[in-house]
């Protein structure tokens, strides 16, 4: 099939475009680095299904496809309050540029949005039919709400076209192509660990997070798009394991054999104090199940975050 993935040089959508290369699909991997990397792609760019344009989705252009994963997006904290325009614009702009494609050539459609449409939930755990709870002036906004837009968006292409669109709220997720040192927990909680560096929780630690593997998120993007009976509809993505931010930091101070203390900051602006995903629905209709145990998980990120921060130090 004719694909494409748009934030493709980003860590959710490199391990995409690497699964549908390898199940024969055709991609075109569409980004603007804004938050990407070269690196990420950099071992697919040989492969002869495989095109990259370096391009700003919210920005027309023309090309063919059968399918489109739409993930462009800033993710991370550090990420979107950094581009908080651009981040807007390409959850808005870019993601309607994205449904005119599909729309005008009955391609499929499938917009990766977020637990943060949940905002800082008042029903726990998360179902799909839960409206959230979010603050629509607050510094996250700029995420939350263009992705809830985004949303509304894409089931008026359904309602209004018949469009083929489906979305997919991703909870936290982490893995080898995620960004070093992003803002977001795991990913801060290895780089600091792996360079015995002290730890930072912002708040007590008692606030909860549940995290899926990006293999496992992954195959569950691929059963959205491509199973029947998913037109129209919206699923969580993402784990019920839950543990507190402190009990995260421990386990990864342990499988990193690290000597990190860990120190606290006050709580983040409108950081919410739990997240879990209630993935019945996925589990029911996708037939998807988390694949991967959190340590085996975690084990293959420290690897790969440790070989990574050894290529940036020699560059
Ligand atoms: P990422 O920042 O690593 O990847 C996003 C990619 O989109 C980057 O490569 C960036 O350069 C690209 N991009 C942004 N704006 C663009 C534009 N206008 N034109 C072209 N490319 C653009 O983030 P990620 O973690 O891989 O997230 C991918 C998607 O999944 C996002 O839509 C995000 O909202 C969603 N998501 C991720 C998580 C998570 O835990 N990682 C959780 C919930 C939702």
């Amino acid at each position: 099939m004719k694909t494409v993935v748009t934030g493709g040089a980003g860590f959710i959508g490199s391990n995409l475009c690497t699964r549908l290369l390898a199940e024969g699909h055709s991609v075109l991997c569409v980004d603007n680095f804004i938050t990407g990397s070269h690196d990420n792609i950099a071992p697919l760019l040989s492969h002869p299904n495989f095109t990259f344009l370096q391009h700003d989705v919210t920005i027309p252009f023309e090309f063919e496809a059968e399918a489109i994963f739409h993930l462009a997006s800033p993710a991370s904290p550090v990420g979107y309050m950094e581009h908080p325009i651009e981040t807007i614009l390409v959850n808005s702009q870019g993601t309607y540029q994205m449904l005119e494609q599909a729309r005008k050539q009955n391609a499929s459609f499938l917009i990766s949005s977020t637990s943060e449409i949940y905002g800082d939930p008042l029903i726990h755990p998360q179902r799909e039919d839960y409206w959230g709870n979010v603050n629509p002036i607050g510094p996250r906004a700029c995420y939350d709400e263009s992705k809830r837009l985004g949303e509304t968006l894409t089931m008026e292409y359904y309602r209004q076209y018949q469009t083929d669109v489906r979305i997919v709220r991703i909870f936290n997720t982490y893995g080898p192509n995620s960004q070093i040192e992003d803002g977001r927990m795991i990913p801060n909680f290895i780089t600091r660990a792996l360079k015995n560096e002290p730890i930072t929780i912002y708040g007590d630690g008692n606030k909860t997070r549940s995290i899926t593997y990006v293999s496992d998120l992954v195959d569950g993007l691929l059963r959205a798009m491509f199973k029947p009976g998913t037109i129209g509809e919206v699923f969580n993505l993402g784990s019920t394991e839950e543990h507190t931010v402190l009990e995260y930091a421990h386990m990864i101070i342990r499988l990193c054999n690290a000597s990190s203390t860990i120190v606290f900051e006050p709580s983040r602006v409108d950081d919410p104090e739990r997240r879990r995903p209630n993935p019945t629905k996925a589990q029911q209709i996708l037939g998807w199940q988390r694949q991967v145990s959190m340590e085996d998980g975690l084990r293959q990120t420290i690897e790969w975050f440790g070989k990574r921060i050894a290529h940036l130090s020699t560059v």
